[in-house]
């Protein structure tokens, strides 16, 4: 069975599926049995288990019916925020393009990530007439692995909230 270890970044935790984009935000407070995304079927309370410190569940992962391991480590602390991202390929020439649709940039614009050129602005409209989402991991694999190189973590989506944009916009 995979395992998944929380991250912490002090209000929220986040736990990942081993298996799929599955990732779930949780508030740190909330009970741990209230996940939507991941049924808990067995919570290991390791009080009384000399060799196991953290508490763990079992749990299923209703995005790709995987049983996991959650590990309760609630000292797994991360600074680095989670970055909503789309992925989408160019009409043509087919290229992908990683869309970070909650950046705002310059000329009411979003911030995009490409193999070639890296890090631009664009517009979202613009982008979404020239190019088609990606839904199968195997396309983006390579340009996700190289953004989770240069240290982002990722919360894959596939279409920008507009009330989210406008809050990093303003505050551009
Ligand atoms: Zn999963």
């Amino acid at each position: 069975m995979k395992q998944t270890i929380i991250e912490n970044d002090g209000n929220d935790i986040f736990v990942t599926c081993p298996h799929c984009d599955n990732c779930e935000q949780h508030n740190i407070d909330a009970q741990r049995w209230h996940l939507q995304s991941f049924e808990v079927t067995a919570v290991i309370d390791t009080d009384n288990m000399p060799n196991e410190s953290v508490d763990y569940s079992i749990a299923l992962c209703h995005n790709c019916n995987n049983t996991i391991k959650i590990i309760w480590d609630y000292d797994n602390i991360q600074t680095e925020p989670i970055t909503d991202v789309i992925f989408r390929q160019f009409k043509q020439g087919y290229d992908l393009i990683a869309i970070f649709p909650h950046v705002g940039e310059i000329n009411h614009g979003v911030l995009t990530y490409m193999h070639v050129g890296q890090h631009s602005a664009a517009d979202y409209d613009t982008l979404l007439r020239n190019t088609k989402l990606v839904r199968d991991a195997t396309v983006y694999e390579d340009l996700r692995n190289e953004l989770t190189d240069i240290g982002y973590r990722l919360n894959i989506i596939a279409r920008q909230s507009p009330q989210k944009w406008l809050k990093s916009y303003q505050a551009f």
